[in-house]
């Protein structure tokens, strides 16, 4: 059933645990995706993002397939909006019933991020829309590598009057992460993620989730992630899927089904992981 990032999170920083967050795009994502973790009986995040998914219809498309849906499986499913800096973006969301959306103002000087996700707040939270924000800045390459940003941690002091002035519901803060694949193995400050989750009212996320070693990541979710974002990982797997696939079809016209079949297992290996690695199995 949808629900609100709020109301899994806050689940989630109780039980010890962090709800795999997906960026999704076509059929054979969502559906992949929540067989996959009502199987595990897990919760999930489904995220729209902003680019050439959500564009033109992709706004009809992406979260009017996800609600078709997501009332039929019996776990919770929160269909967010990632990545957004524009409140445009922020009351379109809100308008086509996300149940949550993140206002990325990490960009800005503190005060103009404190300014905008304050106005992204006001928009969502009437309609019962969750609202995350990021602090410090999550840098990486752009979905199509061609531009890089450098990484900021983010700083713990900052933390409290942020949340306070902003009203978010969920935090995601730069521990070491980045967005895409890595180009060398990151290296998570632990010790200032402790620092942060001491001092943050809300549940902390964590961006750049694929690519990061496995023990790294557990090591975050021990100490305060409740949210982990993923993207590359599953975009690598249906490339795996996809070749394997060309090379396995015998008939000049093959079947749908036979065509997307090693794609979607692919998948939800990755996803079955990744629930797995978050302690989300069993959850829902
Ligand atoms: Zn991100």
């Amino acid at each position: 059933m949808l629900a609100s990032l709020k109301d899994v999170l806050s689940d989630a920083r109780a039980g010890g645990y962090a709800v795999p967050a997906f960026d999704v795009v076509e059929d054979v994502m969502v559906r992949t995706i929540l067989d996959t973790c009502e199987r595990l009986r897990s919760p999930v995040v489904l995220m729209g993002l902003i680019g050439p998914d959500l564009s033109g219809r992709g706004w009809d498309y992406v979260p009017g397939l996800i609600q078709a849906v997501a009332d039929r499986y019996d776990i919770p499913v929160v269909l967010h909006l990632d990545h957004a800096t524009d409140l445009v973006s922020i009351e379109r969301a809100v308008e086509l019933g996300f149940t949550s959306v993140m206002l990325d103002g990490s960009a800005l000087p503190f005060e103009e991020n404190v300014a905008i996700t304050r106005r992204a707040a006001e928009l969502a939270h009437p309609s019962d829309v969750s609202l995350e924000g990021e602090l410090g800045c999550v840098g990486g390459s752009d979905l199509e590598a061609t531009r890089r940003i450098d990484s900021v941690l983010t700083e713990p002091d900052q933390v409290e009057a942020f949340v306070k002035q902003t009203g978010v519901d969920a935090l995601a803060v730069s521990i070491g992460t980045s967005h895409g694949v890595y180009t060398s193995l990151p290296n998570l400050n632990i010790e200032r993620l402790r620092e942060l989750n001491a001092v943050s009212k809300v549940p902390l996320v964590l961006h750049g989730g694929s690519g990061t070693p496995e023990d790294q990541v557990r090591n975050a979710v021990r100490n305060g992630i409740c949210k982990m974002n993923i993207y590359a990982d599953c975009r690598i797997a249906v490339l795996k899927g996809l070749r394997e696939s060309a090379g396995a079809q015998k008939r000049p016209d093959p079947t749908l089904q036979d065509m997307l079949g090693p794609i979607r297992n692919r998948l939800a290996e990755v996803v079955e992981q990744k629930v797995r690695l978050l302690f989300a199995d069993g959850k829902a």
